[in-house]
């Protein structure tokens, strides 16, 4: 299924209101507080819209029948309760999605910035695929989005957004009216909750710790969305100073993005490493607070043909992660057009993970999931453009 809805350039709007939906509880507070309701009174207030935008998933202040007409009224008047435009809808043939959502625009030259985001349904879970940035700073030589050019980093807004998205896609919100038309959203018997966040998607979160974190103090209330901070991965490719720090204040599960086991080639596939080589990222590993067996660190490691997969490799691997609790996790390269690298065959990756596997980790090979809806990691954004030029030419060709 491929269903593109609206096409047509976001417009700035200097006079919009603005969208409470994503904010947090000081930020809530502020909203409060410039329509003047009085400082005594807001910490309730803030518990109240709390309840109906991050419990119930309400798109109007009408129904918020504990909060007085006055105060709706002038809610309404002064914010809205929208969600970001969800601009194309995509179904795998393995019941992944994939959503192209559309920021608002921040400016006048801002025609809203695009981001995507992916939920993967699994028998025991529903994991929401997240982005932190739009593009990525860094240049790691075999993601696409590395080829990008960082154009912003996302709010705490912007991110929180994502998943209130991700529920209302799925009907997942027990306040939520559905639109008379139904719509596009294919809720259903069956269909998994969000249940874990990774943020694998565009970007890096740990250079843009401060809106990320605030992010994930929203996704983890308690009288909100609720969502565990065990079922949270922060995915880094190394900016080791913030390790530690992300582990003090959020609490979250770490993923590094390790793809090689010696700094000359790791220089080459994650130029970060330069500035954070290898000995470095891993006393980090070795000192993140909260790690312990029953919370590994995931080591992600991205398997490319005749340059990392060799059994000399899984060895190495294995025994430079000694005494750090972690898990490992293959991943099948994804091609994208212009890629410098493949995929390693099937037989080579079984080397490598009964290796791994040999050395106590288990079921380590990451299966690729919405690969027909280009939804795989290190695919995303900069796929759905190009398909979208396309599209476009296709049209210009017949006009
Ligand atoms: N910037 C962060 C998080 C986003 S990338 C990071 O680098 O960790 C999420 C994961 O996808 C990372 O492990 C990244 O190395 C991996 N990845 C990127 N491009 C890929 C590709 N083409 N095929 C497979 N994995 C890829
Ligand atoms: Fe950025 Fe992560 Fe891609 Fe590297 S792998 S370019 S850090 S998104």
């Amino acid at each position: 299924m491929n269903e593109s809805m609206n096409e047509s350039p976001a417009l700035f709007d200097p006079n919009a209101r603005p969208s409470l939906v994503g904010k947090t509880r000081a930020q809530l507070a502020e909203a409060l507080a410039a329509i003047g309701v009085p400082e005594r009174e807001r910490r309730m207030r803030v518990g109240q819209l709390w309840h109906w935008i991050y419990y119930q998933g309400s798109t109007s202040f009408d129904v918020m029948l504990n909060v007085s007409k006055a105060l709706r009224a002038k809610l309404a008047e002064t914010y809205t309760l929208e969600r970001p435009q969800v601009v194309a809808a995509q179904l795998s043939l393995d019941g992944t999605r994939k959503w192209l959502i559309r920021l608002p625009p921040v400016d006048a030259k801002d025609k809203g910035a695009e981001i995507e985001c992916v939920y993967i349904p699994e028998s025991d879970r529903g994991t929401l695929c997240i982005s932190s940035q739009v593009g990525c700073t860094l240049t790691c030589t075999f993601c696409h989005t590395g080829t990008q050019k960082l154009v912003r980093n996302l709010t705490a807004q912007e991110i929180v957004q994502q998943l209130i998205v991700a529920r209302d896609m799925l009907g997942d919100f027990p306040g939520l009216e559905r639109p008379e038309d139904g719509g596009l959203i294919p809720v259903g018997e069956g269909v998994r909750p969000v249940s874990n966040i990774v943020f694998m998607g565009m970007g890096e979160p740990l250079y843009n710790f401060d809106e990320v974190n605030d992010a994930i103090g929203v996704l983890t209330d308690g009288e909100g969305l609720s969502l565990s901070k065990r079922r949270i991965t922060v995915s880094t490719s190394g900016v080791v100073p913030q390790i530690a720090p992300l582990g003090e204040t959020s609490g979250t599960m770490l993923a590094i993005s390790l793809h090689a086991t010696n700094d000359e080639l790791r220089n080459k596939l994650v130029p970060l490493n330069k500035k954070y080589p290898l000995k470095e990222l891993l006393d980090a590993c070795r000192t993140y607070p909260g790690a312990a067996n029953s919370r590994r660190i995931t080591f992600e490691y991205v398997m490319l043909k005749g340059v990392n997969d060799s059994p000399k490799e899984a060895r190495e691997l294995v025994r430079m992660l000694k005494g750090i609790p972690a898990k490992i996790n293959l991943i099948p390269f994804n091609p994208w057009p212009g890629a410098q690298y493949e995929c390693s065959d099937w037989e080579t990756i079984e080397t490598f993970s009964d290796i791994v596997f040999n050395a106590g980790y288990a079921s380590p090979v990451r299966t690729p999931r919405g690969r027909d809806i280009l939804a795989a990691c290190g695919q995303l954004k900069s796929e759905t453009e190009k398909l979208r030029a396309r599209a476009r030419l296709a049209l210009d060709d017949e006009a």
